[in-house]
């Protein structure tokens, strides 16, 4: 490899690269990282971090009005988004200082600056000079795209924009169903916005099971928050001093703010990628094999940018996986199924495994528990909400194949529902299990009635 400047450049210092130029540099290998703008990538500097720091943020309202049901009163509680915005930058600015001291203790060399591909062994930096790698990791995230081009549309915000408001917008139009949509929606909701959410499926949250996406639908309209499924924004018209968002459907709605989260696309343009020969997948990323290697046999890519599954963890994972098989001599595939997820709506979504839709197209028999209450604290509080709790089992051996919960805590009762589903354990595991007594999450070793059990309909 002494032909070569480094061992291994790395292109994109988000949650792969990072952890991936920490362990090889681990392992012995002399490493160059490149980021163009900001060490920590998408999680830390405008994604899972800011996000539920706002989300944080949103949830204290709720939680003074809860209060009055349980004796306390409040004096006028007033909330100032400069102060959140300012605070929350301060705390990103000193994650990203870790990073790059983590990354220095490490010895691995960060250059500010946008990197591309010559061909698979040269690397182009922005100020033209060139470094020669042995081997290339590609990772370089994804970036909010904005679907198709309608009048208007550079008026429209993505989650980018959205952390860096100079103030919060008393009406947003929020269009996308997804979980970024669906977040923002409940953050700028809980922060005294007026949301309309826009989609143009049947359903907010495809891909979520059927019954927590109707119950999540269900509360967010009950929280105030409107849901217009079945049609798009066809256009964003400025009238004055704000925007009047025409619908497909042919209503208006008047918003400060529009906001568009319809999906994220790989980062692999002006990358020169077809100099190098890297291929693309049909899903618009970096195509790789289960070591998350290209058609090219030096370079590699990981996370969002091969678009398997878009969570940091998983990009963490991906990255150490790289470092440990190209440089550590401990060849290592990620397990990419069971990975839990959680959405920080207004309610929660946790959830690990297979939807009921999915457990009943690949199994012979599928047996579902569910149940569906209002929470202990909602009695006192009077607020209009209940959860949800549902285990999906596997008919022919009993194993618990996908855990769903709507509700408070939901997202931390999903990581530890993961390890149990992970490990295969049965419904009669989670029913030996005693319960912890008043909790939410008791209903999932208590669910001792099958909801419903079907059996997979004959193929045509
Ligand atoms: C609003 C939002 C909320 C999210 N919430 C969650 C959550 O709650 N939980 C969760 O697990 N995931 C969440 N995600 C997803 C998560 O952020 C990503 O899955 C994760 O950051 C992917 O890591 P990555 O290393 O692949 O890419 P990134 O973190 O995107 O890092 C890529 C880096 O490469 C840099 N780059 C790109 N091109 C070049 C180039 N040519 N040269 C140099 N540098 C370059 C970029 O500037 C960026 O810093 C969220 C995402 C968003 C947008």
């Amino acid at each position: 490899m002494s032909d070569y400047d480094v061992d291994l450049f790395v292109i994109g210092g988000g949650s792969g690269g990072v952890r991936a130029a920490r362990i090889a540099a681990q392992h012995g290998a002399r490493v160059m990282l490149a980021e163009e703008y900001r060490l920590g990538g998408t999680c830390v500097i405008r994604g899972c971090v800011p996000k539920k720091l706002l989300v944080y943020a949103s949830r204290f309202r709720g939680e003074f009005e809860d209060a009055a049901g349980y004796g306390w009163t409040l004096q006028h509680a007033a909330f100032d988004w400069p102060t959140l915005i300012a605070n929350k930058d301060r705390e990103i600015a000193r994650l990203e200082a870790a990073y790059k001291a983590t990354l220095e203790r490490a010895d691995v060399a960060i250059i500010k600056t946008r990197a591309t591909l010559v061909d698979a062994h040269t690397v182009q930096l922005a100020n033209g000079d060139r470094v020669r790698a042995g081997y290339v990791l590609i990772a370089t995230g994804g970036a909010p795209s904005y679907g198709d081009a309608i009048p208007g549309l550079e008026h429209a915000i993505s989650s980018n924009e959205a952390f860096h408001l100079s103030e919060l917008p008393r009406r947003v139009v929020i269009q996308g169903g997804g979980y970024i949509a669906v977040e923002f929606a409940g953050i700028f909701a809980g922060l005294g916005s007026h949301v309309t959410l826009v989609y143009r499926g049947e359903n907010i949250l495809r891909g979520f099971d059927d019954d927590v996406r109707q119950h999540v639908r269900m509360d967010m309209e009950k929280h105030g928050i409107k849901v217009l499924t079945g049609c798009k924004v066809a256009a964003i018209e400025q009238a004055g001093g704000h925007f009047s968002v025409r619908l497909s459907s042919g209503n208006h709605v008047a918003a400060d703010r529009v906001m568009f989260a319809v999906g994220r696309s790989p980062n692999i343009a002006g990358l020169g990628l077809e100099r190098a020969h890297v291929e693309v997948a049909k899903n618009g990323g970096i195509a790789v094999d289960e070591y998350s290697r290209t058609s090219i046999h030096n370079v590699y890519a990981v996370g969002d940018v091969t678009n398997r599954i878009n969570l940091t963890p998983v990009a963490i994972r991906e990255g150490h996986a790289f470092a440990d098989t190209v440089f550590g001599a401990k060849p290592t595939v990620v397990d990419h199924t069971n990975v839990p997820t959680a959405v920080f709506s207004d309610p929660e979504i946790g959830t690990v495994g297979l939807t009921e839709a999915q457990a009943r197209a690949q199994l012979p028999q599928t047996d579902i528990y569910k149940a569906m209450f209002k929470p202990l604290k909602a009695t006192l509080s009077g607020r209009d909400t209940t959860v949800l709790l549902k285990l999906v089992v596997d008919g022919m051996n009993d194993q618990v194949v996908g855990c769903h919960v709507v509700g408070e805590g939901a997202a931390e009762m999903a990581q530890i529902a993961a390890i149990a589903v992970k490990m295969g354990a049965t419904k009669a595991d989670f029913d030996a299990t005693m319960a912890l007594h008043p909790t939410t999450a008791e209903e999932l070793v208590t669910m001792r009635q099958k909801t419903a059990s079907y059996a997979r309909a004959a193929a045509e």
